[in-house]
């Protein structure tokens, strides 16, 4: 699942996960456990995520590699937030080919970046679910507060402060986006707009893209 930061890429490959069986695999939410947890890889990380600079290729696809060979991605995976540089696209697509497999697609939510600063500054989330929340677009029940975990206090991801944003946006620009052209050449990239449409329309969307190509395991 590609996109700028804010696009929806973890709620969309989050229900596509779902859908299709397979395990949903956000290199985001490994750094922010990592983080929380203050192991080796959480340190060395940490300056990274609260920057909004992207962690060292090396690193990631170490962290991927090691995730993807786990049991339950035996059957396909949905990645969120990786690869997010022609370097790591590179790697994974050999790491693919020595297995004898390849990306069966790469979706890019399309969204510009005003609304991606509009969504990322009211985005929230619930610490102990993951639900995610947005103060203007989807709020919770009661504000401030989780709908499943009821007396959980959403809180703010530290990266998503306007300053730190427009860093994540420059750089998904200048290093990220690139590797939209390196899917397209291979023939596995399909653009869907995730803006203007509620996120049940975007999935929609994704669905119809899935059973086109015959990806889609769920009816
Ligand atoms: P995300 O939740 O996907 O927005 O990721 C949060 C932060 O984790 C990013 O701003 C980066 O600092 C780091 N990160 C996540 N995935 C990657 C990746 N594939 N390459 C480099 N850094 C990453």
């Amino acid at each position: 699942m590609l996109g700028a930061p804010g696009a929806g890429k973890g709620t969309q490959a989050k229900r596509v996960a779902q859908a299709q069986g397979q395990p949903h695999i956000s290199t985001g939410d490994i750094f922010r456990d990592h983080l929380q947890r203050d192991t080796a890889l959480g340190k060395q990380v940490r300056l990274y995520l609260e920057s909004g600079r992207l962690v060292p290729d090396t690193l990631v696809c170490e962290v991927v590699a090691d995730r993807i060979t786990e049991g339950d991605c035996a059957d396909g995976y949905v990645l969120d937030g990786f690869p997010r540089s022609l370097p790591q696209a590179e790697a994974l697509d050999q790491r693919l080919e020595g297995q004898g497999e390849q990306v069966a697609v790469a979706i890019n939510l399309e969204v510009p970046d005003d609304e991606i600063i509009e969504r990322l500054t009211a985005r929230r989330h619930c610490p102990e679910c993951g639900a995610i929340y947005n103060t203007k677009f989807r709020p919770p029940r009661r504000p401030g507060f989780c709908d499943k975990d009821q007396d959980v206090a959403l809180v703010q991801r530290s990266d998503d402060k306007e300053q730190t944003i427009r860093e994540r946006l420059r750089i998904y620009h200048e290093t990220t986006k690139p590797i939209l052209a390196f899917y397209e050449k291979k023939g596995v990239l399909r653009s869907v707009p995730g803006t203007g449409l509620s996120p049940d329309e975007v999935f929609a969307n994704i669905e119809d893209v899935l059973s086109g190509l015959g990806v889609a395991k769920v009816s």
